[in-house]
């Protein structure tokens, strides 16, 4: 069977260096060891995040790092506008709702973004809305949104903007200070090309009085408590010490390239997936694709889970199909961090190859 290789988009693929430095004995992290590589992986999300304001590491699935902004961020019998574009948008509206939180969703047709418009709008019916919580790249529908945009609305408000970048961030544009993005989070196991388990939050100047204001319930998310800790160069719980220390490789890699070349070189790799599933006829899902990862949506009478399975089993190609009310219809082909060009090639070669024995062509 041919090497494995993942068009998935989280968990990606990991570079043999950052695989090899997750593999070294553990350190304890209450020594200056560690807390040189925590000085430094800091140092190197906030890089990547366009931030000079403090980065906290979460040892959780991104997931987690939702839930802290959430419960930092509101308090109970608040309310919160979430821009829900997708399963991910829709995932803030249950955090909140569970918390006690007034989640007032504006939704969009899947694959398309919120338009800007409608979310001054809902500001205006909403002035007393605390916090505008919004998705980068909606990875269940493959859309980006117009952060930049929204950045400049919210800013204009008391509100605070928090942005879901867990799958965007180090492949789709993102600059939190000159966008005006109040909270930030992310996730080591997509375009961070890294093992799952390590998450991260990064909060404004604007928004960190609501932290300490927060009536929310919290412990293991208090934002506070990672605070006080971070004046030792410590983080309050067992960090995730070999993520992290394998993380930091990965992260060095993306400074040691740029930033913007990284954009750059996904921006290219994603024009390439999408026109070689163009010229096999599929379809794009996404009316605002990211470009992190493409959708296609599959031929009628062609059901996507059953299509990925003969993928794998034949390829050893590991490829995403959709999601809640997306399932069966399309396929997403990731193309962030480590994924290369050549395995876009193997896995649209399969793509088109299982469809044909299927006998379906590929146009809709
Ligand atoms: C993957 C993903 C999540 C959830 O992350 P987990 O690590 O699975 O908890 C949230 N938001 C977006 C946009 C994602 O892509």
């Amino acid at each position: 069977m041919d090497k494995q290789i993942l068009l998935t988009p989280g968990p990606t693929p990991i570079p043999p260096e950052t695989l090899a430095e997750e593999g070294l004995p553990i350190i304890h992290h209450r020594t200056r060891e560690f807390s040189k590589i925590f000085d430094e992986i800091r140092e190197n999300v906030k890089y990547i995040l366009g931030t000079q304001r403090e980065v906290y590491l979460l040892a959780s699935s991104g997931t987690g790092a939702m839930e802290c902004a959430c419960v930092n961020i509101c308090s109970p019998g608040d309310k919160a506008i979430v821009l829900a574009a997708g399963a991910f948008g829709e995932r803030f509206v249950k955090i909140l709702t569970a918390y006690g939180v007034n989640a007032v969703a504006v939704r969009s047709e899947w694959g398309s973004a919120v338009a800007p418009s409608e979310l001054e709008k809902a500001l205006k019916e909403n002035p007393d809305a605390k916090a505008v919580f919004s998705t980068h790249t909606d990875t269940s529908t493959t859309m980006a949104s117009p952060i930049q945009k929204y950045g400049e609305i919210v800013a204009k408000t008391n509100a605070v903007l928090v942005v879901d970048a867990i799958s965007g961030l180090g492949g789709q544009e993102l600059y939190m200070d000159k966008w005006n993005c109040d909270v930030v989070i992310s996730a080591s196991q997509k375009g961070l090309m890294a093992a799952p388990g390590l998450a991260f939050i990064s909060v404004s100047a604007k928004a960190w009085p609501l932290v300490q204001a927060s009536k929310s319930p919290r412990f293991y998310w208090d934002l506070r408590i990672a605070e006080k800790f971070m004046e030792s160069g410590q983080t309050p719980f067992t960090p995730a010490i070999s993520i992290i220390r394998s993380t930091n490789v990965s992260l060095r890699s993306i400074r040691k390239k740029g930033i913007e070349k990284v954009y750059e070189e996904t921006r290219e790799l994603a024009k390439y997936t999408r026109d070689l599933g163009l010229k096999m006829g599929m379809k794009m899902f996404a009316k605002d694709p990211a470009d992190v990862l493409t959708g296609f949506w599959v031929p009628e009478g062609v059901d996507s889970e059953k299509l990925i399975e003969k993928i794998v089993d034949k390829y050893n190609i590991s490829i995403a199909g959709g999601q809640e009310k997306l399932k069966g219809k399309i396929v997403r082909v990731a193309h962030m961090g480590y994924i290369l060009k050549s395995d876009i090639d193997k896995g649209m070669k399969a793509l088109a190859e299982t469809l044909n024995e299927m006998k379906v062509p590929a146009g809709r």
